[in-house]
């Protein structure tokens, strides 16, 4: 903090337990299912330092889904952090003698904690018995509704998995505790969860939904990829139309798709393009490298910023695994330097990416090389580099992430919204 008065505490705080995880007292879990607390409810990735059969407790009684931290001995301004549970955290949520939650860092308490609400809607079923919570979860306390429709990538084993990533073996360990996990959703229980979270969200606090899941490389159900995600988008405008800002999450695709999912009504694109450096992209996305390669990537991002305009096409990258070894870089100032270059590629051409926090998932190769991610160092310089390349190119906080901020942001899997000037999106 003392070497980066520019970046809010706030977002110095949070990139380190997004980066590290933090510990829970048991006193500080909650029950799945009929608690007052909203559980952590795995919306795609298992964003955990340990499996669910190492996590004891934690993994029968659910951790909150997100926290709030404020006051404290840093005068902290509200921030939303996603959960991202490790037992071994020097930070550790628990409960005081005097029946408050605070957060502590080597047992010094620094801020108090505040736990989302169990929704209305989540207390509501499917025809089936389906939870919401499992069709349709919300993030970034309840901002985001987060529609996984494909639990499953067809990118599949060490040869074509992204190198970070543990969608297919958070299915496998969901489906191995017995948890209702479902592979393919069907297109009615989304559009059933969804009239259940319209009707009980009485203040409108969902404003945007995110159709996403792993990629298709044949087909799901007779579908390609974008016939298979916009058949939700389709469905839902036409039953919502309007209601919620429409993003999808899939590969960079032929420009024809993309206009398919412009004509249905979605808002927002995110063509992720995951990490720039060229040698680090091949390595870490080998089956994207294979079956799009980095530089059609790049082209079709492009591309469909003239379907969207460039406003609406939000790229994101894994903030971090350019430091993973053993191939990463091994400087903080090269990692930068060469993150920085593919922003001011994006944001030049009006483009404005987004990050997530890397975290190190056990199961993944780089989770497995590297326990403890990349360094907080890092992990801060990002932001100020983020928004002086931002504020270079004449560009503000992209749409449909809510308010930027420190005390305002709700977007929890990085602090990209905590570190920008707080002015109306
Ligand atoms: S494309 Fe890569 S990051 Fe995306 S779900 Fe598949 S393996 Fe994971």
């Amino acid at each position: 903090m003392s070497r980066f008065p520019d970046v809010p505490r706030e977002a110095v705080i949070k990139e380190d337990l997004l980066r590290g995880g933090l510990a829970f007292d048991d006193s500080a879990l909650s029950d799945p299912e009929g608690g007052d607390v909203k559980p952590k409810s795995y919306f795609i990735f298992s964003f955990d330092h340990r499996t669910l059969p190492e996590l004891g407790t934690a993994a029968l009684r659910r951790p909150p889904e997100e926290i709030v931290l404020t006051g404290g001995p840093y005068d902290l301004r509200r921030t939303v952090v996603s959960v991202r549970t490790n037992p071994d955290s020097p930070y550790r949520v628990g409960t005081d003698d005097d029946g408050r939650m605070r957060l502590h860092l080597d047992g010094r308490p620094i801020a108090d904690v505040g736990l989302p609400p169990m929704p209305n809607y989540y207390r509501h079923t499917l025809a089936n018995g389906k939870s919401v919570m499992e069709v349709a979860p919300t993030i970034q306390w309840g901002y985001l509704i987060y529609l996984t429709v494909f639990r499953v990538c067809q990118y599949f084993g060490a040869k074509e998995e992204c190198q970070y990533c543990d969608i297919n073996h958070n299915w496998r360990q969901h489906k191995a505790a017995g948890r209702p996990y479902t592979g393919v959703k069907p297109v009615d229980e989304i559009l059933e969860a969804l009239a259940i979270i319209d009707k009980h969200d009485v203040e409108k606090t969902s404003t945007a939904y995110t159709l996403t899941g792993g990629s298709v490389t044949s087909h799901v159900g007779g579908k390609t990829e974008a016939d298979f995600y916009g058949q939700y988008a389709q469905a839902i405008e036409e039953r919502f139309p309007g209601r919620w800002i429409g993003k999808v999450v899939a590969q960079a695709l032929p420009r024809a798709d993309v206009q398919r999912f412009k004509d249905y009504g979605i808002q927002i694109y995110h063509p992720n393009y995951e990490v720039w450096d060229k040698r680090l992209f091949e390595l870490y996305c080998p089956g994207k490298e294979r079956y799009v390669g980095r530089e059609e990537w790049h082209r079709r991002i492009l591309d469909s910023a003239e379907v969207f305009g460039p406003r609406n096409v939000i790229p994101n990258f894994v903030a971090g695994v350019e430091m993973a070894a053993p191939d990463g870089f091994t400087t903080v100032d090269a990692a930068i330097d060469s993150t920085a270059e593919g922003l001011q590629y994006f944001m030049s051409r009006g483009i404005t990416p987004r990050f997530t926090t890397w975290c190190p998932e056990p199961t993944t190769p780089l989770g497995k090389a590297n326990p403890q991610g990349a360094p907080l160092e890092y992990h801060v310089r990002l932001l100020q580099t983020y928004r002086a390349i931002m504020e270079a190119n004449g560009l503000t906080s992209p749409p449909g992430y809510g308010p930027p901020g420190p005390g305002r942001a709700v977007f929890s899997v990085s602090s990209f919204m905590d570190s920008l000037p707080a002015t109306t999106p």
